[in-house]
């Protein structure tokens, strides 16, 4: 039997991301560094600065 065993992505990534740092990027605010909960466009749950989806 294989001993692997998936560990898991880095600490700091959801577990609905498919390991694309750069859908990542574009939840984080560009003014508090907070990363948001959904895709943009929304809101930073933090600071509410305007996250848009470009
Ligand atoms: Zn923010």
């Amino acid at each position: 039997m294989d001993k692997i065993q998936y560990v898991g992505p880095p600490d700091g990534f959801d577990d609905d991301l498919p390991g694309d740092p750069v859908c990542l990027m574009r939840r984080v605010c560009m003014k508090c560094g907070a990363v948001a909960d959904e895709e943009p466009p929304t809101v930073c749950p933090q600071c509410g600065e305007e996250m848009p989806a470009d």
